[in-house]
């Protein structure tokens, strides 16, 4: 018996050690209720009410263990944590309704081409009730060998009943971010060297004030950038501004 608790003991010391997915956030918009579940690095689900959508499925299927299955899966760029398809097929998302860029659907296999709807840069598109808007990414300053070039990917604005919700994708602090206005949710990212560092990210924010904003897509070379600082930044500049740190790199092993 002693033993046995020992073994409890011990287990709950090795669970206690793996951080687990964040718990989901609940939003009540006019239309009905809005969950957003953070998943890993650039990976999300939003829930609004019956509806699952995932955004950059990646990290295989133990990421996405105990989650509803998607309705609606979005990716933003071809880069491997956006366009996984090894997530894709663990999760047997053949036959679910895709939105991508071109260059992203090019890059599918014939499978996946099937069920994807190519909306670009500036376009507008409906599904599920719900008004998807691309808006650009990309790395400053404009190259043509730049990790992200301006046209190639897609950030994403989602209006789920009266709340907007902007999803960055992989870029730095460009005009088209700094411009938006009425946004109540935001995912920015913030990693280099592949996207922005945290002071380009809070000065953005600070520009197009968020009502709530996460810092996402944070790991980079060498290491994780400093979200405490980005969310100091963002206290200090604004009062309008709620910054939610979660833990985006949960050890899903
Ligand atoms: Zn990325």
């Amino acid at each position: 018996m002693k033993n046995f608790f020992l073994f409890l003991f011990v287990s709950s010391l090795a669970i206690g050690a793996q951080a687990q997915r964040p718990e989901a956030d609940h939003f009540t918009t006019a239309a009905g209720e809005l969950t957003i579940q953070p998943v890993l690095h650039g990976t999300l689900m939003i829930q609004f009410n019956d509806k699952t959508i995932y955004v950059d499925p990646y990290g295989g299927e133990q990421a996405f263990k105990g989650l509803d299955k998607p309705d609606l899966i979005l990716i933003t760029d071809i880069h491997g944590d956006h366009l996984d398809e090894k997530t894709l097929d663990a999760l047997n998302a053949e036959g679910t309704t895709m939105i991508a860029p071109q260059a992203v659907k090019d890059k599918m296999s014939e499978k996946y081409k099937k069920s994807t709807s190519v909306v670009n840069n500036g376009d507008k598109h409906n599904d599920l009730g719900i008004l998807i808007e691309a808006i650009p990414m990309y790395n400053l300053p404009e190259a043509p060998d730049a990790k992200h070039v301006k046209g190639r990917g897609n950030g994403y604005i989602l209006t789920l009943g009266d709340k907007r919700v902007y999803v960055s994708g992989d870029t730095e602090d460009i005009p088209e971010m700094r411009g938006l206005n009425g946004i109540d949710i935001a995912f920015v990212c913030m990693n280099l060297p592949y996207t922005m560092d945290v002071n380009q990210a809070a000065s953005a924010v600070l520009e197009f004030e968020p009502a709530i904003v996460y810092p996402y897509h944070y790991r980079g070379r060498p290491d994780m950038s400093d979200t405490a600082a980005f969310k100091a930044l963002v206290d200090q500049g604004s009062k309008n501004i709620e910054v939610r740190l979660r833990n985006w790199y949960p050890d899903y092993q």
